[in-house]
């Protein structure tokens, strides 16, 4: 059974993969037997290995499969601007969100921390709701990371290519502006599941220089200076007129290309 602390509690070990069989909502592990579990991705392949994870109360069978890639080539290039709104928004005009389970933790994040500072600092009645709000972070944490896993297999399965902006100098760039770890953790683990699922399924990630990708124009390369507050792209010296972030999205995706020309 879970215990609560307050501090965040982190443990794990391993588990002999022998006789683990998986039914319906219950996990069989040698040792100690059948457990129930919520099921958060469905399970292919031989399991290689068993990990059980103790972290803020929870508890966590992590398994690891050998699967057989079969993600076929599309022919198709896309690129990917990355934003505070929505999370990634491609250069042919897709805009992937936080899901809806997401916003809806967040909130819930909110109100947990506003009892928190209503409590008296040192009574059991607050550590009580910081122990559930460090639960809460990890929930969240947990959402977002498997958000990201969707939406990078996404990415995977229809494009070859796939260009993002490279976030080493982005995140100089934007930061400036808008300091958003959470963006940040969001952004560099969609890039970072992308280039890892690209490798074993024989497609390829850019990373472009971020410089300008709003402001210049895709179609014919002008600067068109805007401020963060415009949200459309009028180009006045071609007449093209399209969202500011698919703007950059195709933006990003030409100068991929642009790099691989060069170097070929
Ligand atoms: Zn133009």
């Amino acid at each position: 059974m879970s215990s609560f602390q307050g501090d965040e509690s982190l443990s794990q070990f391993h588990v002999s993969t022998k006789r683990i069989s998986l039914k319906g909502k219950y996990i069989t592990l040698s040792k100690v037997g059948s457990v129930r579990i919520k099921l958060h991705r469905q399970m292919q392949g031989a399991i290689k290995t068993c990990t059980v994870i103790a972290k803020n109360g929870w508890y966590y069978v992590c398994l690891s499969c050998e699967i057989e890639t079969q993600t076929r080539a599309t022919g198709k290039r896309i690129g990917v601007d990355l934003g505070l709104k929505h999370l990634a928004i491609t250069s042919d005009g897709n805009f992937h969100d936080a899901p809806k389970y997401l916003r809806k933790s967040e909130r819930q994040l909110k109100k947990l921390q506003r009892i928190v500072s209503r409590r008296k600092k040192g009574s059991n009645r607050r550590k009580k709701v910081v122990a559930l709000l460090a639960k809460k972070h990890e929930y969240i944490a947990n959402q977002r990371r498997n958000n990201a896993h969707q939406v990078s297999r996404q990415l995977i399965n229809h494009y070859d290519l796939i260009a993002f902006e490279d976030l080493k100098i982005t995140n100089m760039v934007k930061n400036h502006h808008l300091a958003k770890s959470i963006a940040d953790v969001g952004w560099s683990q969609l890039v970072q599941f992308t280039a890892y699922k690209a490798e074993s399924a024989g497609k390829r990630v850019v990373l472009v220089e971020p410089r300008n990708t709003s402001q210049q124009c895709s179609n014919c390369d002008e600067m068109v200076k805007k401020t963060l507050a415009v949200r459309t792209h009028r180009c006045p010296s071609c007449g093209i007129e399209c969202n500011r972030d698919v703007n950059a999205a195709k933006n990003i995706l030409k100068r991929a290309s642009q790099q691989l020309s060069n170097v070929s």
